[in-house]
C-alpha cells in the first residue's frame, strides 16, 4: 500500500472475480453468464464493422442503440441511457444520484457492488437486512426513513442476487408511493426470467430508475453493454456525469452488437423460455437430492443442503469439475450454493457429480 494512495483507496479491496478456469470440459455454472451464445445477428453486426467506422470516433450519444432500447421498451430516446456494463451504468447512479446527506438504503444481502460504489464515492450506507426467508421488506425501508428523516435514496435488486428472489411490482409501486422524496434504483440484471419490471412504472414515478444488462439475457457479457431507464430529468443527471468522466463509453462493436441483440426478440424470447425451463428441471433435481432452494426468478439458483456443509459441496464439485458459487460470508448465506444456469447437459452434470458426492 502506497503512501500516496487516498483515504478511500486504502479501504477498498481488490475484486474478486468469478473464476474463469481454461479447463477443457468444465462445467462451469459460477458466473450467472448466458449458457449458449448470442444470436448469430448480433456476431454479423459486429463483422460488419469495417476499418473505416473503426478509425472514426463512436457517436457520443449512441443514439442508434438508445433508439433501439426506446423502441423495445415504449420509451422515448431521452428516457435512455447507456454505459459499458451495468456495472457502470450503477457506477454513473452512485455519482450523480445517490449522494446526498441522508444515507442510501439497500438490502443486506444484495449484489455486493453497491457498497463497494458507496464507498468509492464517499456516500453514506444503511444496510436493510432481508426478512427471515430472504425476501425484501418495503416497510422496512419506509420505517428506516421515518427514523432517520428521509434517505439519500434506495436501490435493490430484482430478483436480488445471489438469492434469486423476485419482489412483486404492487410491491415496488408501494415502495415508490412511499418514497416519492429519492431516487429508487430497481437493478434489474435477471428480470427476464421471470419477475415483474418496474419499466412500466416510470411515466409515474419521477423518481425510478431501471438498470439493464445484456450480459445475461443477451448473452453478452462480454461486449459489455448496459442501461439505466428513467424519466428524461433522471436521465440527464447521468449525462452529465457520463461527459464529465468519458464522452465515448461504448465502442463501435458494442454499440453494432447491441442493436442487434434488442432487436432480434425471437432469439431473446426462446433463449428465455430455454434457460427458465432448464431452471425448473434443475431445481427439481437439486430438491430431489435433498436441497432447499429458494424461490428463483433468475437465471440462477441459491440452494442448500441441510446437513451439508456449502464449502465442501462446492470444493466436491469442482473436483468433478463443475464450478458453483459459494460465499463464506456473511455467515447467513455460508450454507448456500449459488448455481447458474447452464445447458441440459450442463445440469446432468450436475446432478450426476453431486449424486457421486451425496452417494
Ligand atoms: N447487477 C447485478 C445484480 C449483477 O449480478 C450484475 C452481474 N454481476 C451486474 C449488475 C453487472 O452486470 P454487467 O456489468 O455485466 O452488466
Amino acid at each position: 500500500m502506497s503512501r500516496y494512495w487516498s483515504e478511500i483507496v486504502r479501504t477498498l479491496t481488490p475484486y474478486v472475480p468469478g473464476e474463469q478456469p481454461k479447463i477443457d470440459g468444465l462445467v462451469k455454472l459460477n458466473t450467472n453468464e448466458c449458457p449458449y451464445g448470442p444470436s448469430e445477428k448480433v456476431l454479423a453486426a459486429i463483422a460488419g464493422q469495417n476499418s473505416e467506422a473503426l478509425r472514426l470516433y463512436p457517436d457520443p450519444q449512441a443514439s442508434a442503440l438508445k433508439a433501439a432500447i426506446a423502441r423495445r421498451h415504449g420509451l422515448a430516446e431521452s428516457q435512455v441511457f447507456v454505459g459499458n456494463g451495468s456495472d457502470e451504468v450503477l457506477a454513473h447512479i452512485f455519482m450523480g444520484l445517490l449522494r446526498h446527506a441522508a444515507p442510501l438504503l439497500y438490502p443486506d444481502i444484495s449484489y455486493s457492488f453497491y457498497p463497494v460504489y458507496a464507498k468509492l464515492y464517499g456516500i453514506a450506507t444503511r444496510a436493510i437486512p432481508l426478512a427471515e426467508d430472504f425476501s425484501l421488506r418495503v416497510d422496512d425501508y419506509l420505517q428506516a426513513s421515518r427514523e432517520q428523516g428521509g434517505n439519500g435514496g434506495i436501490i435493490f435488486a430484482n430478483p436480488n442476487a445471489p438469492t434469486g428472489m423476485p419482489l412483486p411490482l404492487a410491491e415496488i409501486r408501494r415502495l415508490l408511493q412511499g418514497n416519492p422524496d429519492s431516487v429508487v434504483v430497481v437493478d434489474e440484471a435477471y428480470v427476464d426470467f421471470g419477475a415483474e419490471s418496474a419499466v412500466g412504472l416510470i411515466a409515474e414515478f419521477p423518481q425510478l430508475l431501471v438498470v439493464h444488462t445484456l450480459s445475461k439475457s443477451r448473452a453478452l457479457a462480454g461486449l459489455r453493454v448496459g442501461y439505466a431507464m428513467g424519466q428524461a430529468d433522471l436521465i440527464e443527471a447521468l449525462t452529465r456525469v457520463k461527459d464529465s468522466f468519458n464522452s465515448y463509453p461504448l465502442d463501435r462493436l458494442a454499440i453494432a452488437g447491441a442493436v442487434a441483440a434488442i432487436e432480434d426478440e425471437a432469439w431473446f424470447e426462446a433463449t428465455c423460455r430455454k434457460v427458465i425451463a432448464t431452471r425448473e428441471r434443475m431445481v427439481a433435481g437439486l430438491q430431489t437430492r435433498g436441497f432447499q432452494v429458494l424461490p428463483s426468478a433468475a437465471n440462477f439458483v441459491f440452494a442448500q443442503r441441510p446437513g451439508s456443509d456449502g464449502a465442501a459441496l462446492a470444493a466436491g464439485l469442482r473436483e468433478r469439475k463443475v464450478l458453483v458459487r459459494h460465499f463464506r460470508a456473511p455467515e447467513r448465506i455460508a450454507p448456500f450454493l449459488r448455481i447458474s444456469v447452464g445447458t441440459e447437459a450442463q445440469t446432468d452434470a450436475l446432478l450426476a457429480a453431486l449424486d457421486a458426492i451425496l452417494a
